[in-house]
């Protein structure tokens, strides 16, 4: 397949030749010395990015704030609801809120999905048994990772929590998850995660001090416990909210131990803005974490928009150029950085081959309208053509 008159974000005019799932070279527009025979799409001049990727979200959720009020607005009253709501859920509806979530995320380019999926005494691995379905019936347009969200591994009912956990492994579950700072024993839960996700061989993958209180420790013994334990899968803290609030000391030392731990780290703009700060009537935190200082420790910081209209976030386009834009505005990024964090840094969180337009690299693709990443995050246009494994998964 040729993408012929692509703008790249350097102003420059290109044939980009796609060869399978990769990208076989890029030529100046016009330079036709191509072998006969192929597709040709012309992008009349639209914009080509390496395709984002949706690090963090929710998919056994999404799309139920219709039916799940969360008057409260909080994450406590977003829990509640959620928790009453859920055993009402059937597969059929697991499989369809998802599916279309996935879809949206899809048409707004991401080519690569991690989603998480509660697991409970009450549910079973019902929602993970459909989000496996999902997987499987998307397979050819975009690459889904399912996560074991588990609570409760520590106190009364631990060891049933982690007996689901692993009969979760069992059926095909991507990456282990959980939320320590909701546990009775944090760090102690935090071992059993890391245990199990060491004997499995898969990835670790936790809601990480998602609060404002900055003596929270989630990242602090993460980091403690892989670097103690030499555990070798990747290993994500998602939210790290708490180390927005600490002082500049303790972020920069804890960046140095995350980083040393080879943790990345995702920010959730979306639905940290709206869960966090609630009980703050003056100067709010915006509940987000300390990615300077991640960044400057050389942590990767990847971000994704984590609940879609359900109730913990009403809002979301499932659109990976509205978490850039509130990279932007909230968190005070570089517009190239923001792009970064939804493309190729959460990417590398999610243990995927990077992406560029180069010769070579995996043919994950965005075009669209714009001129430059800067319009694009600015104006975040409908109407984008994404290719998948070097093929056209959605958009003309
Ligand atoms: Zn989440």
């Amino acid at each position: 397949m040729l993408l012929a008159n692509a703008t790249l974000d350097d102003g420059s005019i290109v044939d980009v030749m796609v060869d399978g799932p990769r990208i076989a070279s890029v030529e100046p527009a016009g330079s036709g010395r191509y072998p006969p025979g192929h597709d040709v799409h012309d992008l009349a001049g639209r914009l080509l990015l390496p395709a984002p990727a949706e690090a963090h979200t929710h998919l056994d959720k999404a799309l139920t704030v219709d039916r799940v009020p969360n008057p409260a607005g909080d994450l406590a009253g977003a829990i509640e609801a959620w928790s009453a709501h859920r055993p009402t859920i059937t597969t059929a509806d697991y499989v369809a809120r998802a599916t279309t979530a996935a879809e949206l995320l899809s048409a707004n380019g991401c080519t690569a999905i991690r989603t998480h999926v509660d697991l409970g005494p009450d549910v079973g691995t019902t929602g993970l048994e459909a989000m496996l379905e999902v997987k499987a019936s998307l397979a050819g347009r975009l690459e889904l990772q399912v996560v074991g969200l588990v609570n409760g591994v520590t106190g009364p009912g631990g060891d049933r929590q982690l007996a689901l956990l692993r009969a979760a492994l069992d059926l095909g579950l991507d990456v282990v998850g959980g939320v320590p700072h909701v546990e009775a024993e944090p760090a102690a839960a935090i071992d059993h995660v890391l245990d199990l996700a060491g004997t499995y061989g898969r990835p670790l993958d936790l809601h990480a001090d998602e609060n404002l209180d900055p003596s929270s420790i989630d990242l602090e013994v993460l980091a403690d416990r892989v670097i103690a334990t030499g555990f070798e899968p990747p290993v994500v803290a998602s939210h790290c909210v708490a180390l927005g609030m600490m002082d500049e000391r303790r972020q920069a030392h804890l960046a140095e131990r995350s980083a040393e731990a080879g943790i990345s780290v995702v920010t959730l703009p979306l639905t940290n803005l709206y869960l966090q700060a609630r009980h703050h009537p003056v100067a709010p935190p915006r509940g987000l974490t300390a990615v300077d200082a991640l960044d400057r420790a050389g942590v990767t910081v990847a971000a994704g928009a984590d609940n879609i209209r359900d109730p913990f976030c009403p809002v979301g386009r499932a659109d990976p150029l509205e978490t850039a834009a509130l990279l932007v505005t909230a968190a005070h990024r570089t517009i190239d950085q923001a792009y970064r964090s939804v493309s190729a840094a959460a990417r590398a969180t999610l243990g995927l081959e990077p992406v560029e337009i180069g010769p070579g690299r995996p043919a994950e693709l965005m075009a669209l309208v714009a001129a430059d990443i800067a319009e694009a995050v600015a104006a975040a246009p409908p109407g984008r053509l994404v290719i998948h494994r070097g093929r056209i998964v959605s958009g003309t």
